[in-house]
């Protein structure tokens, strides 16, 4: 991979190592910031992160962003999920900020991506209880009134809107006779009257959300883009939000690569360390075998998407990277846990939470079943 990144990434790539061990290297640094892992996202990391400059990596600096390119920002959400930087969900907060950097009005750009700039959360709102995989078949209104839109309706799956600055939420402006149309995007500011946020349970603390819009009014300049082109605005950013996704699984695997390593290693049973043995280490070299494939998928799709002369259609690659990432994260955490006997199913060690994380992975940002699709039909099947 060395030989992918540029002798400026090199340093930024260990200036972000450092940072990951100086502020959340330790298991009880990690748990006084997200309140015993309770809470999946610390906000305080997230200034800390804005601090040195890198939050909004991939923002142009005209709007307080690093200007940097996707290699730029594959290169930091990789090192900081390998880390650990209790920041799970800052991916979320670049893909909705990609959004209003493609789409949103100077004076939107200027405040929402300034904030990102800052270190705030920001959220997106697409799915909803009946609009899952088929996301476009979603039924919250928003209904034109003299003064600008009223919303209703229900969303769900919002990552990071409990702690949101503002929410970027999909909604339906018309009813048509085809589902991706009569879609808009709005800004729909934390705290606004009408929107009542639920946390929803899961296996990995605080981080998603029900969304309750009743007669919540949003003002005319609201909308992000074009009124009715929700659809075609989601879609043109969907290649970044997979790298996105994809990059931070890497950085998961090479950590639950690393985890299992250093337990095979220091293990000895029969006299000898666990990882001597030929079934364990068959299958660590298995492991780390894929780790480098998902590793060079990664950072070609990132290479291809800052090439203009290549970036033209990332569909197939861009899947490709998020499935493969997200399968070999998955298969590691789940392999590691089985190497590492008990110890891996204890809470004590970090497999545990690499699990959690890279389950979540196969399904958020459209599930690997969907991936392995959009793939399909990119050969005309
Ligand atoms: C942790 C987490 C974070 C999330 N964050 C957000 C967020 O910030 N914003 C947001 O809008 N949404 C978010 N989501 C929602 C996420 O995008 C959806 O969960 C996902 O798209 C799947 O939808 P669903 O859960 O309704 O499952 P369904 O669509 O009901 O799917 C159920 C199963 O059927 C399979 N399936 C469905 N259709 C097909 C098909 N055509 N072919 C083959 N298999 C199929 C699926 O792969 C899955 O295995 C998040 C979800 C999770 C779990």
């Amino acid at each position: 991979m060395t030989g992918m990144l540029t002798d400026e990434q090199l340093e930024f790539r260990s200036a972000v190592r450092e940072f990951c061990r100086r502020e959340s290297g330790t298991r009880e640094q990690r748990e006084k910031l997200t309140d015993d892992g309770r809470e999946g996202h610390s906000l305080e990391i997230n200034r800390r992160i804005a601090e040195l400059g890198w939050a909004a990596i991939n923002v142009p600096e005209e709007y307080g962003g690093a200007g940097g390119n996707h290699v730029d920002l594959c290169v930091l959400l990789q090192e900081l999920a390998r880390g650990m930087a209790p920041v799970p969900w800052h991916g979320t907060t670049l893909i909705t900020g990609g959004i209003y950097t493609k789409f949103a009005s100077e004076e939107l750009k200027k405040s929402v991506l300034g904030r990102l700039a800052d270190g705030a959360a920001l959220a997106i709102s697409m799915s909803e209880p009946g609009a899952g995989s088929d996301v476009a078949a979603l039924t919250c209104r928003a209904e034109r009134t003299a003064e600008g839109w009223m919303i209703n309706g229900q969303k769900t799956w919002c990552t990071n809107a409990h702690l949101a600055d503002s929410i970027l939420l999909v909604a339906r402006t018309e009813r048509g006779d085809k589902k991706h149309q009569g879609l808009t995007m709005f800004h729909v500011p934390a705290g606004t009257p009408g929107l009542s946020i639920k946390s929803i349970d899961t296996m990995n603390g605080t981080e998603v959300n029900d969304l309750y819009f009743t007669d919540c009014a949003l003002p005319a300049d609201a909308v992000v883009g074009e009124v009715g082109q929700g659809w075609a605005q989601l879609m043109a950013g969907l290649a970044t939000e997979r790298l996105i996704l994809a990059a931070q699984m890497l950085g998961t695997a090479e950590r639950a690569f690393d985890d299992c390593l250093n337990f095979i290693t220091e293990r000895t049973q029969f006299g000898q360390p666990v990882g001597s043995f030929q079934a364990v280490k068959h299958r660590l070299a298995d492991l780390a075998t894929e780790i480098e494939c998902s590793r060079l998928l990664v950072y070609s799709v990132a290479q291809q998407a800052d090439d203009p002369a290549r970036a033209g259609d990332l569909s197939r690659a861009s899947s490709m990277a998020k499935l493969k990432a997200t399968e070999v994260a998955k298969a590691m955490s789940l392999e590691g846990m089985q190497m590492m006997g008990g110890y891996g199913y204890s809470t004590e060690f970090d497999m545990v939470q690499h699990v959690r994380t890279s389950l979540g992975a196969t399904i958020y940002g459209g599930t690997n079943e969907i991936q392995r699709e959009i793939i399909g039909r990119s050969f005309g099947l």
